[in-house]
């Protein structure tokens, strides 16, 4: 077992980042997601150019589509417009900038009034944020825009040694802080909670620590957790597979984490579906189960299993 790899480590294993315009978003998306009061949202979602992260996790691949160095003044503006002209009205926006919407660096405060400005329309509005990051500049956008403000933040795990491994710097202890910090400010919180993350060995252990991290989310204050499936493809996640300290989880798993965790009723609780192909071998069954993933998604409730020859693993 090889020992923790430190930000540098990390950075230099990784493979090269796409080529972005800064003033541009990656990406964005018009989706449905279900409300915190029952019933169904629509959702665009402007996946923001923005520069990379400060902090290099062990698992995470969002830098692929980030910036090495701040964008130019007013740029973030420019990227909601071009978005918003293209996307039909919806009821919430999501902005991810593939870090931390409130790292100065990566989206400066001077840009929060005219940011605030174009989402008077949105019901909630959400972003993305480490919890070591939540300070005023939270309080001071949310009161700048006329929706809910929602953060979305990494829990990730509360496995004492994955976490600490991660390289992302908090304990849990940080995450309720943050939590209790926003809820504080009228903020409501989404937690992001990984299933198979590097140095938990084994399905059960893994789906264990997945749902004793919802447990924890739920009981920090978080009104609604996403399971991420840990994937392999940036550098580090390679290295680990071959020392057998990280094993990507099957499809099985998130259905179990995604099963248990809805039963839990504390809240809302979305498996997230994004490219999830690596979870699964076999293609017969493969395309229903995930469809049945995205209606639960929807719905918040149980759905009949997917049968399969493939024995569901
Ligand atoms: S804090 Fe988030 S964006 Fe930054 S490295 Fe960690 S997982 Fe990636
Ligand atoms: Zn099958």
């Amino acid at each position: 077992m090889h020992d923790a790899y430190d930000s540098r480590a990390i950075a230099a294993l990784r493979p090269p980042k796409n080529r972005l315009n800064p003033f541009v978003p990656y990406h964005f998306l018009h989706e449905r997601e279900p409300g915190l009061q029952g019933g169904m949202e629509t959702v665009n979602t402007i996946f923001l150019t923005s520069k990379e992260c400060a902090f290099k996790c062990l698992m995470c691949d969002l830098w692929k589509n980030t910036l090495d160095e701040p964008v130019p003044a007013g740029a973030i503006v420019r990227q909601i417009d071009h978005a918003l002209e293209r996307l039909p009205d919806a009821d919430v926006i999501k902005l991810y900038n593939n870090g931390n919407f409130f790292d100065a660096k990566a989206i400066s405060p001077r840009d929060y009034p005219a940011i605030g400005k174009r989402l008077s329309a949105y019901k909630r509005v959400i972003v993305e944020n480490h919890p070591k990051l939540c300070t005023q500049l939270c309080a001071a956008f949310s009161d700048m825009v006329d929706g809910k403000l929602e953060i979305a933040m990494g829990l990730e795990t509360i496995h004492p040694e994955a976490l600490s491994k991660l390289n992302k710097q908090i304990t849990p202890e940080d995450f309720k802080k943050a939590t209790a910090f926003l809820k504080q400010h009228g903020i409501d919180v989404r937690a992001f909670v990984l299933l198979s993350p590097p140095y938990i060995r084994g399905d059960d252990e893994n789906i264990a620590w997945a749902l004793k991290t919802i447990q924890f989310a739920f009981d920090s204050g978080a009104v609604r957790c996403a399971v991420i499936p840990v994937r392999p493809g940036n550098g580090v996640m390679e290295l680990l597979r071959e020392n057998n300290d990280y094993t990507p989880p099957s499809l099985a798993m998130l259905e179990t984490v995604f099963e248990k965790a809805l039963l839990m009723q504390r809240g809302q609780v979305l498996a997230d579906t994004w490219d999830i192909g690596f979870l699964s071998q076999c293609p017969h069954c493969f395309d229903e189960r995930k469809k049945r993933l995205e209606t639960m998604n929807l719905s918040q409730r149980m759905e009949d299993s997917i049968s399969c020859t493939c024995k569901i693993k």
